[in-house]
């Protein structure tokens, strides 16, 4: 049972009154001292009650006031003050209080914001950040994180394991728990659903001295070790390629060494070879050469009109020997009044040369072969469609990689390098076109490009 402080006075005054008064009856007799003494308790007990009053209006009241201000502050509102202008100790508690709940303001104002850039920070790191407490559950997962893997549950509470699904993450979770320091870089591959390499990095973090569960930092590294890939291919394939020329070079080098060299018939035949082996090795070089070229950073390309007939036209016209050797009908569908185009002329052309060397290449004797080209907003679209062999539907879509070719020997004995339309593409994608091709095997192929109007 609470009792309040006025009681607490009022009675201690009301007991001391009565002790008086007891005694005097016990103790005195005189008539005249025992009213006297019946006055001083009347007197005493109308003073507990003043005194009461006093001590409720003077100190109660503040003290009530700073009990409800409190409960306000622990409930969140931090605004609330006590308002008391008085110069005594009571004032002086007051102002103590207030500037104490300022301070507390001001502190968790700084908490605050100080938690807000942090979350900010953590948010927009490019890096993927998961803090999981000492019994392995997930306190803090960042976006870079669910969005790299596609997460868009609530994953507070729960393990990397349930989250992930990843025996080699949830392995490393438990190894920096269990040894407490922080462990080398790991890359860690995951397969299903999501196909990605991710190179995680766990540190343990503690509180007080205490450990208290771990940070664990996720760098997607998947194109990097894609590009490695491509890169490692692409070295393979390139020596693989140039390796052919190369020995059928020594080869017949070796040959004729030997003593082929005299028989007059033979030489001939084995420097022929020599001579188209080491033409095709040249073409090889060039064409690497070149694709890197354009594929490298510093690839600068001189943008101009020009009219796209003439280019065609232009190139086309060196063709004229092995068109008419193959007896082929070769066609160019342009307007005149077609708007020109900007583009690096030099780099177009090697386009339309590749693109015509192919069609010739890959179109039986008597076929066509037909250049046409239309405006399109803000582009134009080039389309070079022949009636040759054509391309299987399922090699379609890698037909523009680096060295793929649908029948390699046939390309090899053509002269092909498997880089012609790697090249086509990188050019036109540098003019910010696409390419792309249509065909039907056993009927022909249309490649079509988009380049810029001028
Ligand atoms: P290549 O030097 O082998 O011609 P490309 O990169 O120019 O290399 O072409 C890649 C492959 O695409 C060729 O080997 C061929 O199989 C196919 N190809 C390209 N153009 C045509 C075409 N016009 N008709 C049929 N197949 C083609």
């Amino acid at each position: 049972m609470k009792f309040s402080i006025i009681y607490k006075i009022t009675l201690i005054f009301a007991c001391l009154a009565v002790f008086i008064l007891a005694v005097s009856f016990l103790y005195l007799d005189t008539n005249r001292l025992k009213d006297i003494l019946i006055a001083v308790f009347i007197f005493t007990i109308l003073a507990a009650i003043v005194m009461s009053f006093i001590v409720s209006l003077f100190i109660l009241g503040p003290i009530k006031e700073m009990t409800n201000v409190t409960r306000l502050i622990a409930k969140g509102d931090l605004t609330k003050r006590i308002a008391s202008s008085r110069n005594d100790e009571i004032g002086d508690l007051a102002r103590s209080f207030n500037n104490m709940s300022e301070q507390i303001r001001l502190r968790i104002a700084e908490a605050l914001t100080n938690n807000s850039k942090m979350e900010a920070v953590f948010q927009s790191m490019f890096e993927g950040v998961i803090v999981i407490d000492e019994h392995r559950k997930i306190l803090l997962m960042n976006k870079a994180i669910k969005d790299l893997l596609g997460i868009k549950e609530d994953v507070l509470g729960k393990t990397p394991l349930e989250v992930i699904r990843n025996n080699n993450i949830q392995e490393i979770v438990e190894k920096v728990l269990a040894i407490k320091k922080p462990l080398d870089a790991k890359e860690v591959g995951l397969f299903s659903p999501l196909d990605k390499v991710l190179l995680v990095n766990a540190v343990p973090v503690g509180y007080e001295g205490k450990p208290a569960g771990a940070v664990l930092v996720f760098h997607d590294i998947t194109k990097l070790r894609q590009l490695e890939n491509i890169r490692r291919e692409f070295i393979a394939n390139i020596s693989h390629e140039l390796r052919t020329p190369a020995a059928n070079i020594k080869g017949y080098a070796e040959t004729l060494l030997d003593g082929a060299l005299n028989d007059k018939e033979n030489a001939v035949e084995f420097l022929k070879i020599i001579y188209s082996e080491s033409g095709r090795l040249e073409k090889l070089i060039t064409d690497i050469l070149g694709l890197s070229k354009i594929e490298s950073e510093k690839f600068k390309m001189s943008l101009k009109k020009h009219s796209i007939k003439n280019i065609a036209e232009t190139v086309s016209a060196e063709f004229g020997p092995r068109i008419k050797e193959k007896d082929l009908q070769m066609k160019i569908n342009i307007a005149d009044n077609l708007p020109e185009v900007f583009v690096d002329d030099y780099y177009i052309r090697q386009v339309f040369s590749n693109l015509i060397d192919n069609a010739i290449k890959y179109t039986d004797p008597k076929g066509s072969i037909n250049i046409t080209a239309h405006d399109k907003g803000k582009l134009v679209q080039v389309d070079v469609l022949d009636t040759g062999i054509g391309i299987p539907e399922q090699d379609i879509p890698r037909i523009f990689e680096r060295f793929y070719r649908v029948d390699k020997a046939r390309s090899r004995e053509l002269g092909g390098t498997g880089l012609g339309l790697a090249i086509v593409k990188h050019i036109v994608q540098a003019h910010n076109g696409e390419v792309w091709v249509t065909s039907t095997a056993g009927k022909g192929s249309t490649f079509s490009f988009t380049i810029p109007k001028g």
